[in-house]
């Protein structure tokens, strides 16, 4: 057993490292007001390779390992408190490129996959919709054949990427019935370019991770050509859930990187913060909440970085009760260190200035459903208990 990173890794931490610090942690502020994520920023994250880590090499893509990705996920998380680069187009970006690399038509990986580690285009995952997330089973969403096309009909909600996909170009890998009448095994991944005759999209007002978009888009009789297939038909859920358990461990580990932060800059302010006399830091209230917080952070980044490893030894089996564990306990642990350290700056904590309250919107994104709700890892991880003939 080795906790210890290895020197590769560790130089790829401070390569990444380097690279936010330079280019990502002093744009926060513009990419939360402006709702936006400077458009070069997508250039030089593909010029590092960040786009297309785990894209085949023949496909212009680094090929690195998962555990590579989870470190840049949490320098990224580090620097952008908000979590709106790691999210998007960082860690969508990267899980569902993967999906595409893996199970995608030779065709199609040839046409898009350059373009997304390149960073011309972008890639999103759209399963939900307006009447159903956890319950997938409900979509209404449809793909029929029509000769060398599939025709896919109806509506797709609370994704993220909308209108980055929609401005720099790329699509989503959407979810829809190809025989409904066979539930989850009727269901099919297909491809689907934003930029298709028959689509129309709306943008939500998010609470949080404003700089990475959110919205949905409505599919009339949008016709995609036969290889934009992901797998085979009837896979999809289990294709999307692939993707959407590498993008649970990511978001998990960025939400580790923005606590980590958060806890650095009320360390300092801590120190030099005098109160009846003496610096707030020499209070025990302030050192043992922090001994139990920082206690509470390593254990958590521990569980993430472990699902990160059995992504990377392709322990199939173990890979989505761990993701779903990572994901349950992760965010939860990471909001709760930031609204602690969000009190020690008192009032002026609850002012933008402040910029801890960021992190706390992006993180409560985590909570509240990205990656999936908490009640649904918690049937996850109960099923691979019980098994599928209780849960
Ligand atoms: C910031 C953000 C980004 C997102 N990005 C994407 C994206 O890119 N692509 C995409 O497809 N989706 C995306 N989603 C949607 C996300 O996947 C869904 O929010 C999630 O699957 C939950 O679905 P829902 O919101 O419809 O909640 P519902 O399914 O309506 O659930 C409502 C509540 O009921 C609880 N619940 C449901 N079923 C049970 C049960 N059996 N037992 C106990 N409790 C239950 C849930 O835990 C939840 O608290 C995003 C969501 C957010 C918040």
């Amino acid at each position: 057993m080795d906790f210890a990173f290895n020197d590769e890794e560790e130089l790829f931490r401070k390569t990444v490292k380097e690279f936010c610090t330079k280019n990502l942690a002093s744009r926060i502020k513009e990419i939360d007001e402006k709702a936006e994520i400077p458009k070069e920023l997508f250039s030089s994250m593909a010029q590092l390779g960040l786009l297309g880590l785990n894209v085949s090499q023949e496909y212009g893509g680094l090929e690195t390992g998962f555990v590579n990705t989870a470190i840049a996920a949490e320098e990224m998380g580090y620097a952008d408190i908000s979590l709106s680069t790691a999210i998007f187009p960082f860690l969508i970006g990267n899980a569902f490129a993967y999906i595409v690399d893996m199970y995608g038509t030779q065709q199609l990986k040839e046409e898009i996959l350059p373009k997304i580690a390149g960073g011309e285009i972008l890639l999103g995952i759209a399963a939900t919709e307006p009447q159903c997330g956890n319950d997938l089973a409900n979509i209404k969403t449809k793909a029929r054949v029509e000769s060398s096309q599939y025709v896919v009909t109806g509506e797709k909600a609370y994704a993220t990427g909308v209108a980055e996909i929609e401005e720099r170009g790329g699509g989503f890998l959407t979810l829809a019935y190809t025989a409904p009448e066979k539930g989850y095994k009727g269901m099919t991944l297909v491809y689907v370019p934003l930029s298709r005759p028959g689509i129309e999209t709306t943008l939500y007002d998010a609470v949080g991770k404003r700089g990475s978009s959110y919205g949905g888009f409505s599919l009339t009789d949008v016709k995609v050509p036969k290889h934009f297939l992901i797998g085979e038909e009837g896979r999809g859920v289990r294709l999307a859930l692939e993707g959407v358990s590498r993008a649970r461990v990511l978001m998990s580990i960025a939400a580790v990187g923005a606590a980590r932060r958060c806890v650095d800059l009320a360390l300092d302010y801590a120190k030099q913060r005098i109160v009846f006399g003496k610096p707030i830091a020499s209070y025990q209230g302030i050192q043992f909440q922090l001994a139990d917080d920082y206690t509470k952070l390593e254990a958590a980044k521990l569980l993430a970085y472990k699902a990160a490893w059995l992504i990377d030894k392709a322990v199939k089996r173990e890979i989505p009760t761990a993701a779903a564990m990572t994901k349950l306990w992760v965010p939860h642990v990471a909001y709760d260190v930031i609204n602690h350290v969000l009190t020690w700056f008192g009032a002026y904590g609850y002012t933008k200035e402040c910029n801890i309250e960021m992190a706390l919107r992006g993180v409560l994104s985590l909570l509240s459903g990205a990656g999936g709700t908490e009640n649904t890892m918690r049937i996850t991880i109960s099923r691979s208990l019980f098994g599928k003939d209780f849960v």
